[in-house]
C-alpha cells in the first residue's frame, strides 16, 4: 500500500506507474492523478501536444501511416456513421457545400457558375420544396 501525494488516498502499488527514478519503484502520485494530471496538461497547451504529435508523425511517417489505417481499419462502422451524421447536418442545414454538391451533380452547374446568390436562391428553392413536402425547415 502506497499514498498517492495528490488524493492522499492509500491504494495498492499496483494503481502506481512504474518509476525507477523514486525508491520503491513507483510513481509518487496513483495512475489515476496522473492521467488526470496529463488530460489537465494536454487540455491547458493542445497546441504544444499538437506539435508534439505532428513531430512525432513527421518522425514515424510509416509507422504513422499504418496506425492510422488500422485505426480506420477497426473503425469502419464508426466512420460510417460519422460521416452519415455530417451528411444529415449538411443536409439540415443547407450548408454551403451542400448546396454547392446540389447544383454542380444535379443542376449541371459547373464550379465557377457558382455565386454566393446562387446558393442562396437554391437555398430558397429547397426550403420552399420541403416547405411543400411537408419537412421542417
Ligand atoms: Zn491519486
Amino acid at each position: 500500500m502506497k499514498v498517492c501525494c495528490i488524493c492522499k488516498i492509500s491504494k495498492l502499488l499496483i494503481n502506481y506507474h512504474k518509476d525507477k527514478t523514486s525508491k520503491d519503484g513507483h510513481s509518487y502520485q496513483c495512475k489515476s492523478c496522473a492521467i488526470e494530471k496529463a488530460k489537465k496538461h494536454y487540455l491547458n497547451d493542445i497546441e504544444h501536444s499538437k506539435k508534439i504529435r505532428n513531430n512525432w508523425k513527421q518522425k514515424n511517417k510509416d509507422l504513422s501511416i499504418k496506425l492510422c489505417k488500422d485505426w480506420r481499419e477497426k473503425n469502419k462502422e464508426k466512420i460510417k456513421i460519422n460521416h452519415k451524421n455530417t451528411e444529415e447536418k449538411l443536409r439540415e442545414n443547407l450548408s454551403y457545400s451542400y448546396v454547392k454538391r446540389l447544383l454542380t451533380q444535379h443542376n449541371g452547374f459547373s464550379k465557377e457558375h457558382i455565386t454566393n446568390e446562387l446558393i442562396e436562391f437554391k437555398r430558397i428553392q429547397i426550403k420552399l420544396k420541403r416547405l411543400l413536402n411537408g419537412e421542417l425547415v
